[in-house]
């Protein structure tokens, strides 16, 4: 099935209430980021006739983009204002990436699967986002060249929280990160990093796929 340019406005309309405003997200940042990124660019085929559902997608590599509702959740728990340095860690299909890139300054993405980081490249270049750029490598040990971020937004599942994030964050900086004893059911945390130490709130369940990597879990 294939689905006209003004269908996918209509769908994305349509999940913004339905899916996110109704479920209590809040912020009107968020919510115009949501509805001004085209998720439809970000899958392949397959995936286009369901990528409005409640629900993540398979985008190969045997990975998958993020609920909507999961994607906007994690965007407003960083509290963005729209200067800001993120580092996201798991590109996937770049959809998280753009969204965030309508919330700060400038993105940083990292990306442990290079088919995938090079389909999101060319997907993010194709569609405009100049200040989001793509890096291959492991996530788990942040991205020093880039540091110091004013947020760090982790999209797969981590066992414990990587010590290089909150080396790699200002002070007052946030990580939104889900970590869970199980590879596939994790809490979401957002870290604050405060003069001296680290504040923490939990912002519920969720489930990812793993973080994999030296700070994270081994490779299947
Ligand atoms: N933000 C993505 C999107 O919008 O499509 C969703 C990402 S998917 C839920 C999680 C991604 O994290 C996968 O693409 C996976 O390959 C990646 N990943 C897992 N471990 C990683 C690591 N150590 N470094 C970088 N990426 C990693």
């Amino acid at each position: 099935m294939t689905h006209a340019t003004d269908e996918f406005a209509r769908l994305r309309q349509r999940m913004v209430n339905a899916q996110l405003r109704a479920r209590g997200i809040r912020d009107p940042r968020v919510l115009a980021a949501m509805l001004a990124v085209p998720r439809e660019a970000f899958v392949p085929e397959v995936s286009k006739a369901e990528v409005y559902a409640d629900s993540p997608q398979p985008i190969g590599a045997g990975q998958t983009i993020s609920q909507p509702f999961t994607v906007a959740y994690m965007a407003e728990a960083a509290q963005l204002r729209g200067a800001e340095k993120i580092l996201e860690v798991g590109t996937g299909s770049g959809y998280g990436a753009a969204v965030l890139s309508h919330l700060g300054a400038e993105v940083h993405t990292i990306e442990r699967l290079p088919a995938l980081a090079a389909r999101a490249t060319e997907t993010l270049k194709r569609l405009g986002f100049s200040n989001v750029h793509v890096h291959i490598g492991d996530g788990t040990l942040g991205l020093a060249d880039q540091a110091a971020f004013d947020a760090i937004v982790v999209t797969a599942g981590a066992a414990t929280l990587p010590p290089a994030y909150s080396e790699q964050l200002v002070e007052g900086g946030r990580i939104v990160i889900p970590i869970g004893r199980s590879e596939r059911n994790q809490q979401l945390y957002r870290f604050r990093r405060g003069r001296n130490a680290l504040s923490m709130d939990d912002l519920g369940a969720f489930a990812f796929v793993p973080l994999i990597g030296k700070a994270g879990w081994h490779p299947a």
